[in-house]
């Protein structure tokens, strides 16, 4: 059986190019973090590389340890802004495991006592609450 390949026309490639919207949290030569837009938890956002793979299946090692350097960044900030008792950090590797969207990709979830979470991709979040969330992960990243 022939490995999967990358398609550059996932939605995740087309944001990267700004080909369609979203709401940024942060960016640098190496990776990009933005909200989910059907969130399992208050707060879920992405953090995705700049190079092309599919997941960690078949990112280079490099790439990797750029993306989780931005993941510890954003699991930090994402805590501190919602003042939450955990923070979820979770990757789906090929359809088997549930992944959707074929650019590698790691959710943050702040997570609370108590608090289950909801779908993963189940329901769109009302752009201003996930506007307003963004915003306080922003400014604790600041
Ligand atoms: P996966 O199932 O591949 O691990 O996760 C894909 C994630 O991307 C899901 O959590 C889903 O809610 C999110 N998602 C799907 N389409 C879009 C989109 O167009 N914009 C954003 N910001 N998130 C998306």
């Amino acid at each position: 059986m022939t490995a999967p390949t990358y398609d550059p026309e996932n939605i995740f490639a087309k944001i990267l190019r700004g080909e369609i919207p979203s709401e940024k949290l942060y960016e640098d030569e190496h990776s990009y973090a933005f909200m989910d837009i059907m969130p399992m938890g208050r707060g879920h956002c992405l953090v995705i590389p700049k190079t092309p793979s599919r997941n960690i299946l078949d990112i280079d090692a490099e790439s990797l340890a750029h993306l989780m350097t931005t993941v510890q960044k954003l699991a930090r900030a994402a805590k501190k802004a919602f003042g939450a008792d955990g923070v979820l950090i979770q990757s789906y590797n090929e359809p088997a495991s549930g992944q959707t969207v074929f650019h590698t990709h790691v959710h943050i979830i702040p997570r609370f006592e108590g608090v289950p979470l909801k779908p993963h991709s189940g329901k769109p979040e009302d752009m201003d609450v996930v506007k307003a969330n963004a915003e306080k992960i922003r400014a604790a990243l600041a």
